[in-house]
């Protein structure tokens, strides 16, 4: 079989190193005899396998002693649900939520069984192309409870990379498809979350970032399998986590430090990207609709001029081992998902295939 260069959104890929290596010890496991979802996560050995992730994944991040690293269930969207019960309680404060695209205003919906946010929408269209506004003119209220924002908007192809600095201000980030794609500063946050199926690892499990103090927030309506505090209280072991997802993600962790850290893979990404949107900038075949300061270095999405043509398109990208460009169905046309996984080489091939296609049928 010919290499595949698998560009789905998520799940997505996998880099191929950790995937052999999960191969070589899947029956075996650090010679137990038993493989690594066979085993308690009560054991030693996982324990050890835990800390090792959450060690690695503070490596990469440089996330400080005063935040605490959580891994739970229930994916991003239970973060949804989780943010408000978790921060608000029987609070009725009102907070913001930065609206730019599908999923975070999916975080709003959410929040509206639980309080009264306030949507703020950041969109804006100039030059016909979409633009989001800076966070200086984003129209926060000074009193919110906290201020919700998701910097990479997946299905869009929108991206924040401004960080969000704010006096006073609880900062939340659904960092789904944006976590570890580049370094930040962790201090510029109070509660990072993400599902690990776009840039970590399979899905199943999500990773929690949040500020000590704001464990303390606890609350009474929350479901203790949701509640800060309690996954805290007890290692993120509160019920059975889900062992080989965090297992590979912590193998993940470790080939990003093989890698050479964020820093190196911040410069590959933006190479990556930048290889991409230069080929359909160059074309008057695929067309990029969005503001060059918010261009998703994760999530490129393109449109052919001739959106007949987009099966064929497809077919043939797919004939040729370059999978799931297709869009998603709310924007149309194609989106190549580029996450940390997906070597250079797969964007040489699709940006050759882009040019072999539109001098073919352009
Ligand atoms: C995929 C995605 C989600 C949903 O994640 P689940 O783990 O399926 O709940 C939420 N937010 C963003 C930004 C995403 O990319």
């Amino acid at each position: 079989m010919n290499v595949v260069y698998n560009f789905s959104a998520g799940p997505a890929m996998i880099p191929k190193d950790v995937l052999q290596q999960a191969k070589k010890e899947l029956k075996n496991w650090n010679q137990s005899g038993s493989s690594i979802m066979e085993i308690s996560h009560r054991s030693d050995e996982f324990i050890q396998v835990a800390l090792e992730a959450e060690k690695d994944l503070r490596d990469l991040l440089m996330i400080p002693d005063s935040f605490t690293v959580l891994f739970c269930q229930g994916g991003a969207r239970g973060q949804f649900s989780a943010v408000p019960m978790n921060l608000l309680g029987n609070d009725s404060k009102i907070p913001d939520y930065i609206n730019s695209g599908y999923w975070s205003n999916c975080a709003l919906i959410e929040a509206k069984k639980y309080c009264r946010p306030k949507s703020i929408f950041i969109t804006k269209m100039i030059n016909e192309k979409i633009s989001l506004l800076p966070i200086e003119e984003w129209n926060i209220n000074k009193n919110s409870a906290y201020i919700h924002y998701c910097p990479n908007e997946t299905i869009e192809g929108l991206s924040i990379y401004q960080e969000p600095v704010f006096d006073n201000k609880i900062v939340i980030g659904d960092f789904s498809s944006f976590i570890l794609s580049r370094s930040i500063n962790i201090e510029n946050y109070d509660l990072i979350y993400a599902g690990a199926q776009k840039n970590i690892g399979p899905a199943g499990i999500t990773i929690i970032i949040i500020r000590k103090t704001l464990i303390e927030y606890y609350s009474k309506i929350s479901p203790s399998i949701l509640d800060y505090k309690k996954i805290s209280e007890h290692n993120s072991m509160f019920n059975t986590p889900p062992t080989f997802a965090w297992y590979l993600s912590g193998l993940v962790f470790k080939w990003l430090k093989k890698q050479g850290g964020l820093k190196k893979i911040e410069i590959l990404n933006q190479e990556k990207s930048d290889l991409l949107y230069k080929k359909i900038d160059n074309s008057d075949f695929y067309i990029n609709r969005i503001d060059k300061k918010n261009r998703s270095q994760m999530n490129v999405v393109f449109h052919l001029i001739e959106p007949k043509l987009n099966n064929i398109f497809l077919q043939e990208a797919f004939e040729l081992g370059l999978t799931s460009l297709r869009g998603h169905s709310l924007v149309g046309g194609m989106r190549a998902s580029i996450y940390n996984a997906m070597p250079l080489e797969g964007i040489k091939s699709l940006v050759k295939f882009m040019s072999y296609f539109e001098n073919r049928y352009g």
